[in-house]
């Protein structure tokens, strides 16, 4: 069953730590074959750590892939069971952080990548105040002018970046970049269809929408999006917002007429 939910960051605290215990930070190297967790995992099993977190990631070294955990483990137990690990013919390379602060943040990644390129957290609340310091610089129309042409930009250069993942899809690239959206919060979920040369976009909680009750940057993203895979002009409209009442948020994404073309 699919069941979406909410990842929190930086609050691994919310576990229970019981009296004599840390939270251990492990991030180990190990060979890319089957088994390799589970046989770790072992072996923290029997000092007792309980693995709360986890994820496997790829490392630049071939052969070798990266599974980073954090742990409930004995503060007395952490040296040996270490040693254990090192032991391990699987593990390559093994780093480890004991944390005993309340907030736990990562200290062994420190970049995050996301179609091979640099992605960073960006909490919505701080959106809010670029968003007010841009209409206070450039007037309310004059912002909302200002984030549509950046998000046509972003568009633009998201296709591009799509296009060298997955190959030129043309409209099923919108399935991907909706994908993309959805997995990387900043949408609940969406659609897509086509009515003749137009597109009807719905996105369901648009985070744009949340904290400036109409969208303008994910709108132009939509058109740049579509007028790379198009290649000629469209422009977006919200026709629908969630900041208005409705249940989700709606674009038509069109061509733009040339008034003198011939
Ligand atoms: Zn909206």
């Amino acid at each position: 069953m699919h069941m979406p939910h909410n990842l929190p960051l930086f609050t691994i605290t919310s576990i229970s730590r019981p009296e004599g215990y840390v939270v251990l930070e492990l991030s180990l190297l190990l060979k890319d074959v089957p088994g390799a967790i589970h046989s770790v995992s072992n072996v923290i099993k029997s000092y007792g750590g309980d693995i709360k977190w986890g994820v496997t990631h790829e490392s630049d070294k071939p052969g070798l892939a990266w599974w980073c955990t954090f742990l409930l483990v004995k503060e007395d137990s952490v040296d040996e069971m270490i040693e254990s690990l090192r032991k391990l013919d699987l593990v390559s390379d093994l780093e480890y952080t004991v944390h005993r602060d309340r907030i736990i943040i990562t200290r062994h990644h420190d970049r995050i990548l996301s179609l091979g390129g640099r992605a960073i957290l960006f909490r919505t609340e701080w959106l809010k105040h670029i968003h007010a310091a841009v209409g206070k610089t450039w007037g309310t129309e004059g912002a909302k002018a200002l984030a549509y042409i950046v998000g046509v930009d972003m568009g633009k250069a998201a296709h591009k970046s799509h296009v060298s993942f997955i190959g030129d899809l043309k409209d099923e690239l919108l399935s991907f970049l909706l994908e993309m959206m959805g997995g990387t919060g900043w949408i609940s979920g969406g659609s897509w269809r086509k009515d003749g040369e137009k597109y009807i976009i719905r996105l369901y909680d648009l985070f744009e929408c949340e904290i400036a009750g109409e969208s303008h940057l994910v709108r132009g993203e939509l058109a740049g999006y579509i007028t790379a895979i198009r290649g000629r002009d469209y422009k977006a409209t919200e026709v629908k917002c969630k900041a208005r009442g409705d249940e989700y948020c709606e674009f038509v994404v069109e061509p733009v007429e040339r008034v003198y073309e011939r």
